[in-house]
């Protein structure tokens, strides 16, 4: 019997076969034909699924906080002034980040389990001048959700760039960048776009390259500077190999079959398809009679979930009790409270079986630890819903 379990974290997740075949050629070198292919299909695909035809795609070799710092690097100088909106810990990590590159940072923070509105946006917004303003999507050690596309027209409104870290949202939830006039939608190779961790992806609007072209100082980290990496992004989108770094060739590969799978299954389905099995468990999780960190259905996220324990059960002892379950999941995040709740990842390829599986495993855990909780009953339950 294999002991394999489903990878159910908020990140890194499970990969299509594709995707892992890909990831297993024999590596490509960074100018060999097919590979400059490759590249060039995946910086064009990136526009489709960021819904940014006319933004530039970077595809850099590192995690999701290379990302955060590169969009942070570019465009930031010496004295700026940034307003971050936090919804948990990568909120908090943005603010340290634009601070490291001169920045004076305001950090707007929300009550744990709740958004920023749009109306405290616009406060904030009317009060100072800020050049840019960043905020987390989906906050994945909260769960919670924000409204890209108010923060986004306000900020076009204010004439501030925005940059949205998008680690946890994107190609689960649904993103118009240029639409709702987003500056950067940034992310990392191994959550909802299914491929597995050490590619950091963005797509940077006009306007931002723009701001950056402005710059009067320089960019005060060399790896992540745009002047090295934009020439090379723009030689692979025409068909030509050019060379600043090593490209990660096989995750390169993996990308582009990650990318096509999005593609394949269309946008709106599968944002829908997140929606649903993202429904489905909050309701399972209520059945078993679990709270959840975001306080309401408007600010929940559909690429994961974050259930609150009840006071009788210790962390410890639930995580312990999965341990026989078939899939791995996550204790808690947030520092005040990670002793208190657990994540569940449902995004990428998850699908309803996944989600079954899961459930049951938990309600087996509650019930080790002395609850009385029927799985398979809330998991029918809430999937008919
Ligand atoms: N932002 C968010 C919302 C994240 O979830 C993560 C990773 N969990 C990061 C940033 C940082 O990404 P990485 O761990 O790939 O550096």
């Amino acid at each position: 019997m294999s002991t394999r379990k489903r990878l159910m974290i908020p990140g890194p997740i499970e990969c299509e076969a594709n995707v892992l075949a890909a990831m297993g050629e024999p590596v490509p070198g960074h100018t060999a034909p097919g590979f400059i292919a490759s590249f060039g299909q995946c910086l064009k695909m990136m526009k489709q699924v960021w819904q940014c035809p006319s933004g530039q795609p970077f595809i850099i070799a590192g995690s999701g906080t290379l990302a955060m710092e590169m969009a942070a690097a570019n465009l930031t100088e010496e004295g700026d002034h940034a307003l971050v909106l936090s919804t948990g810990y990568f909120g908090e990590r943005y603010a340290r980040i634009l601070e490291r590159h001169g920045a004076k940072v305001t950090l707007l923070e929300a009550k744990t389990g709740h958004a920023i509105t749009a109306r405290q946006v616009e406060e904030a917004l009317s009060t100072k001048k800020y050049k840019l303003m960043s905020f987390t999507h989906v906050d994945t050690s909260t769960a919670v959700k924000m409204d890209a596309q108010s923060i986004g027209e306000l900020c076009n409104k204010h004439g501030v760039m925005t940059i949205l870290d998008g680690v946890c949202s994107v190609a689960g939830e649904n993103i118009r960048q240029e639409e709702w006039g987003i500056d950067v939608v940034l992310t990392a190779s191994q959550k909802a776009i299914g491929v597995p961790p050490g590619l950091a992806l963005m797509v940077v609007s006009d306007k931002a390259i723009q701001a950056w072209k402005e710059r009067k100082t320089l960019v005060r980290n060399y790896y992540a500077d745009w002047t090295n990496w934009l020439p090379i992004m723009e030689a692979y989108e025409t068909g030509k190999p050019a060379y600043f770094g090593t490209p990660a060739t096989n995750l390169v590969k993996a990308l582009e079959k990650g990318l096509e799978n999005i593609i394949n299954e269309g946008l709106e389905a599968r944002f829908d398809r997140h929606n649903r099995l993202g429904k489905a468990f909050r309701t399972a999780m209520s059945l078993l009679g679990l709270d959840m960190i975001p306080a309401s259905e408007e600010v929940s996220a559909n690429t994961l979930s974050a259930p609150i324990l009840p006071e009788t059960i210790s962390l410890p002892d639930f995580m312990q009790a999965m341990g026989s379950a078939k899939v791995a999941i996550a204790g808690g995040l947030l520092p005040e409270i990670k002793t208190r709740y657990f994540r569940v990842g449902h995004m990428g390829s998850a699908d309803k079986e996944d989600l079954r599986l899961c459930v049951e495993g938990i309600a087996f855990a509650l019930n080790e630890c002395g609850m009385n909780a029927n799985g398979e009953k809330a998991w029918r339950t809430a999937i008919a819903e």
